[in-house]
């Protein structure tokens, strides 16, 4: 059996990024993974332009003003925002100027319109202003034409968005999305519009990890509900291989006489990498690789240890898959636990529920209530963590501080 850490560190060694990418327009690449560095022509600010609404002036001609000896400029032009000034700056002149106006020739900072008074074409300066370039943004002072504002493998969020309309790429390269496979196994199942008849479970699982699919930016292939019939089985998984990049099956990777999923991966040219690991809940988690690149995950099939195996196991897969870069491993934060935990003694325990942050920042870590099967789904309802505790045979108390790992 593997160590949390072997099998996590074995899963990113064996992932490598998607290759093909996709050239798609702009509005349509929001939480994609950019598959080019990107850069413009452009510098940023495109030219030296006003933070305020005032006036450009020369600073040799207002350093001395005061509001008892004001300087009396001659206004020669206004130039709201948009308009390319027509004239260039002389000696004690002005420009009446606006936010975001380009600056005139001449003219080397603004001065704001509450340190003025005006009258006809000329302005009093009441208030020097400290230093010279005072409120001006500078052409190129955020960013020089040429210079990588985005670099590969980066996801696209709302900054990323106004950078690449600011640099116009009205067209962007993406990684492709990856695509995968995903199936409930289990005779008892049936599917949330079916009956209930004594014995059966309705198959939770399928909706739990497609929603967690497209939460990471892939592409879902439902396959349904499989029984526990290895013929059929066999073919649904062949089908899933040669048809994704991952597959994610749950159940049937126990040690029951109904668990096929492991040696039909076997039969089916599969290389087995992972049979379990030393983690509570998920430890049948079973992995596999195939000559064609797909990577066969064969998850436990109690709802929440599937749940957790794709946040603690999945989730780092798609990551690197995605073209992203590091970091791929999840987020661990500390939080004082405000329950007594009880580790296991032989596998690291990841206990679900709340982190929550007091008033002075503090995360503190409630646990779930109620029971905590890795069959009962009910109380999973708003986890947004998991409490790591490594195996031990010692109660964490009260107040001790622990490592969460984050899941939303
Ligand atoms: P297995 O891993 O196949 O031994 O299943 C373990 C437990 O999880 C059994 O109680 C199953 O009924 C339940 N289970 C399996 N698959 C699902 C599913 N897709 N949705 C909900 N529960 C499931
Ligand atoms: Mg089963």
């Amino acid at each position: 059996m593997l160590t949390v850490n072997q099998a996590e560190s074995l899963i990113l060694e064996m992932i490598s990024p998607l290759d093909q990418t996709e050239i798609r327009p702009l509005e349509n690449v929001f939480n994609r993974v950019l598959a080019e560095s990107v850069s413009s022509h452009l510098d940023f600010p495109y030219w030296d332009n006003s933070a305020m609404d005032g006036y450009a002036v020369k600073f040799e001609d207002v350093q001395g003003a005061t509001p008892d000896r004001p300087v009396v400029l001659t206004v020669i032009e206004a130039i709201p925002a948009g308009r390319k000034p027509q004239l260039t700056l002389r000696s004690q002149q002005a420009a009446r100027i606006f936010t975001g106006a380009m600056l005139p020739a001449g003219a080397d900072t603004i001065v704001m319109q509450e340190n003025t008074t005006s009258q006809g074409d000329r302005v009093s300066i009441l208030i020097a202003p400290s230093k010279p370039q005072m409120f001006v943004r500078k052409k190129g002072e955020y960013a020089e034409a040429g210079k990588i504002l985005l670099a590969k493998g980066t996801m696209i969020k709302e900054p990323e968005m106004a950078i690449l309309a600011t640099a116009q790429k009205n067209e962007v390269t993406v990684y492709r999305r990856p695509l995968v496979a995903i199936f409930s196994t289990g005779d008892e199942l049936i599917s949330p519009d079916q009956t209930l008849e004594p014995g059966q479970i309705i198959d939770s699982n399928q909706f739990a990890l497609t929603s967690f699919l497209q939460g990471q930016g892939a592409i879902p292939l439902n396959l349904g509900i499989v029984a526990d019939d290895r013929d059929r089985l066999r073919e649904t998984m062949s089908q899933a291989i040669n048809g994704a990049d991952l597959v994610l099956s749950t159940g049937g990777v126990s040690v029951g006489d109904y668990d096929y999923v492991e040696e039909l991966l076997k039969e089916l040219g599969g290389e087995i990498l992972i049979q379990s690991v030393a983690i509570k809940p998920g430890k049948p988690l079973t992995v596999a690789k195939f000559t064609n690149g797909c990577i066969y995950f064969g998850i436990p099939g109690n709802p929440v240890s599937a749940l957790v195996s794709c946040w603690r196991f999945v989730q780092p897969a798609l990551k690197k898959l995605s073209g992203l870069t590091h970091p791929w491993r999840p987020s661990f934060i500390k939080a004082s636990t405000k329950n007594s935990l009880k580790p296991d003694s032989k596998r690291e325990t990841y206990l679900w529920g709340k982190v929550h942050w007091d008033d002075l920042g503090n995360a503190q870590f409630q646990v779930a209530s109620g029971s905590h099967s890795s069959g009962n789904l009910i109380n999973l309802t708003q986890t947004n963590c998991l409490a790591y505790l490594p195996k031990s045979e010692q109660i964490i108390e009260l107040d001790q501080a622990i490592l969460v790992m984050l899941v939303r």
